[in-house]
């Protein structure tokens, strides 16, 4: 396979209510839809999406636009035949800008699953196509505002509930959700806001709450310190911001920072590095899950297609399309069943609503 032609839209869609985390607030999702034609006239569509503002990580949508630009679609003009795989080993030879290399990878392999005539996941080892959804829930000022939205989302049939804490915010709500809902399956996400030392006494309270996992609640690179706190818990520790690649995963095993990997497509440059972590987790004895950021339908239906795969054994954080947006930019919206999973289904992306939220738009042909 060979890419002709790539066209760049840069979207801006609202959030139906911002997303407050320990580190910053976003109220408007920004991605970039990356659609190719390839020489065998096949289409097929990605997205990068890396978060708005830069308190999330290093790339952002206009660091990703340019690289995009500048570096990326250049370059893979020069490429010769390629399988998805081969294009994905051709892209990691650019260490940074992981976003930008996830959107276009993401459009390489669905050109190939309609070229082949197979359904995404099976390519990528997935077996199941029904995805246990988990509801993840942002940082609020009062425990009424929190409860509210926990009971929304357990309505709704969601396999498991994720709070975001922080110093501050973490016993009085983790008691309140215990008090009101029993033993419902609930974790945490720390997003690396507390010490190991400093915060002793909290997590040995958060410890007594019977959670599935706390998700990163030391610094990103605090892994001789995560794999300290590990031993001196029961719960288990999901490293998130941690996992950020190949290497680091390696040295989380290593070290036993964690008992479960939060695999993030978008973060580690595309879908053949996430199974490739993921299956190394799992030959490792550590079951992972699929996290977002959140991404737009494109990539959290790409992203739902490898949550198929057998070494992803808790429910995903990707969620119904309009648990974040009014309108998203697939055709049919991604949907969570009473049962809390979420069935696998020809996703496309919706070409009108594309260019209805795009602010900017760029044409390339080899
Ligand atoms: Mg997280």
């Amino acid at each position: 396979m060979r890419i002709r032609s790539v066209r760049l839209d840069r979207v801006v869609i609202p959030f139906l209510e911002p997303f407050r985390i320990a580190n910053g607030e976003v109220s408007k999702k920004e991605a970039i839809i990356v659609s190719i034609q390839t020489t065998d006239g096949v289409r097929g569509v990605g997205e990068a999406s890396p978060m708005g503002g830069s308190f999330y990580s290093d790339e952002t949508p206009d660091s990703t636009w340019k690289f995009l630009n500048e570096v990326l679609i250049p370059h893979v003009f020069t490429l010769p035949d390629y399988s998805p795989e081969q294009f994905a080993e051709y892209l990691n030879q650019f260490t940074h800008e992981p976003f930008a290399r996830a959107g276009l990878e993401g459009a390489v392999w669905e050109a190939y699953a309609h070229q082949i005539g197979s359904p995404l996941y099976a390519l990528l080892g997935g077996k199941r196509t029904d995805i246990p959804s988990g509801a993840a829930i942002g940082l609020f000022d009062t425990i009424d505002e929190l409860l509210s939205r926990v009971e929304k989302f357990l309505h709704f049939g969601y396999r498991r509930i994720k709070i975001k804490i922080q110093p501050g915010w973490d016993i009085e709500p983790l008691r309140a959700i215990r008090n009101r809902f029993g033993n419902i399956p609930l974790m945490v996400d720390a997003n690396a806001s507390y010490g190991i030392d400093r915060d002793v006494s909290i997590f040995n309270e958060i410890d007594q709450f019977g959670l599935m996992m706390i998700e990163q609640p030391l610094a990103k690179e605090s892994f001789e310190e995560s794999a300290e706190l590990q031993r001196r818990l029961q719960t288990p520790l999901c490293a998130d911001e941690s996992a950020y690649s190949f290497e680091a995963l390696e040295k989380i095993i290593e070290l036993r920072s964690a008992k479960i990997i939060n695999i993030k497509v978008q973060r580690v440059g595309g879908l053949y590095n996430a199974k490739r972590m993921a299956e190394r987790a799992m030959r490792a004895g550590m079951p992972c899950w699929l996290g977002t950021m959140p991404e737009l339908g494109i990539a959290s239906a790409q992203g739902l297609h490898l949550a198929s795969h057998p070494a992803f054994q808790y429910p995903t954080d990707i969620e119904a399309s309009d648990r974040w947006y009014r309108e998203d930019i697939i055709s049919p919206n991604i949907e969570v069943e009473p049962s809390g999973v979420i069935v696998l289904r020809n996703w496309g992306a919706d070409a009108a609503k594309i260019s209805r939220f795009s602010i900017e738009e760029k044409v390339f042909s080899a």
